[in-house]
């Protein structure tokens, strides 16, 4: 009995928590280009493309949002969202599905994505009904749209959409704009997969590309180098102990291994710096 008072304590404390959190939530909307804008709230960045009188909309933030979120759309635009895309299954960039999935919508994503929404009984609505293996062109009235899929690097979902005559690209979670990422080993993610993801991404896009990163501020190609060279420094440092037969636990208490990052700033988000080195250790022995 005493049990049961104390989860159902925790239990009204949590909801409580998270009423009050979503309704103190402001979406904020930022101007990209002339036909591409981010909005911010909680959970993962949006990317809102207006083309002609069609609207495609990446990632739905968290469901108590979709009204918030709606009147911010309108007032960029009145056209209907014809493509909903998810970047990958975290129910931060995917819980607003089924409130923006009207019948002029198609919900896209990785067919991982809708294999795992589908395990977790998600309702129709919310479950992707077109689906990409590898690479997808969504044909816009005047632009394109490239949907490529990345390997085990954030989980095993994941796309990164690139609009080219726009120059902008929504990398999902396979980038944390100046923050630490998380990598979801325990959903198919990896390091290894995670920095190359990001490198195939440099690869595709250029100089002038502007970048939305699935959580932290609209970023450059420079901001995407400099997040690479942090990730495989710290990658390889960590490797390089591990070869040396330095036990998981001093390597994980081996704050040298970030401080540098640490001072710039990066483990000031979800990710720490010994979460960090907890996950790419992990990730690393795994492999
Ligand atoms: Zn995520």
């Amino acid at each position: 009995m005493k049990n049961s008072i104390t989860i159902f304590t925790v239990l009204i404390g949590l909801s409580g928590y998270g009423q009050d959190r979503f309704s103190k939530v402001q979406i904020e909307p930022q101007k990209v280009t002339e036909k591409i804008h981010m909005l911010t709230g909680s959970g993962g960045n949006i990317l809102i493309a207006i083309d002609e009188e069609e609207v495609v909309m990446i990632d739905s933030q968290f469901a108590p949002l979709s009204d918030k979120i709606k009147t911010t759309i309108k007032g960029i635009t009145a056209s209907p969202i014809t493509y909903l895309i998810n970047t990958h299954h975290h129910g931060d960039h995917t819980g607003g599905n089924e409130n923006f999935n009207t019948k002029e919508t198609t919900v896209v994503a990785h067919k991982n994505v809708r294999d795992r929404l589908k395990s977790e009984n998600k309702d129709e609505g919310y479950i992707p009904e077109l689906t990409l293996e590898e690479e997808l062109e969504l044909k816009l009235p005047s632009q394109t749209c490239m949907l490529i899929h990345v390997h085990n690097a954030h989980t095993d979902g994941d796309t990164f959409i690139y609009f080219v005559e726009e120059n902008v690209v929504h990398m999902g979670d396979v980038f944390f704009n100046k923050r630490y990422p998380y990598i979801d080993l325990k959903s198919g993610g990896s390091i290894n997969g995670y920095i190359k993801a990001q490198q195939r991404v440099l690869s595709t896009i250029n100089t002038d590309t502007q970048i939305i990163p699935g959580h932290g501020p609209l970023g450059t190609y420079d901001d995407l180098v400099a997040h690479v060279e942090m990730l495989e420094t710290i990658s390889q440092e960590i490797q390089s102990q591990i070869n040396a037969g330095v036990p998981k636990a001093s390597i994980i208490n081996e704050t040298s291994i970030t401080a540098r990052y640490d001072e710039l700033g990066y483990g000031e988000g979800f990710i720490n710096g010994e979460r960090l080195r907890t996950m790419i250790y992990d990730s690393l022995v795994k492999n």
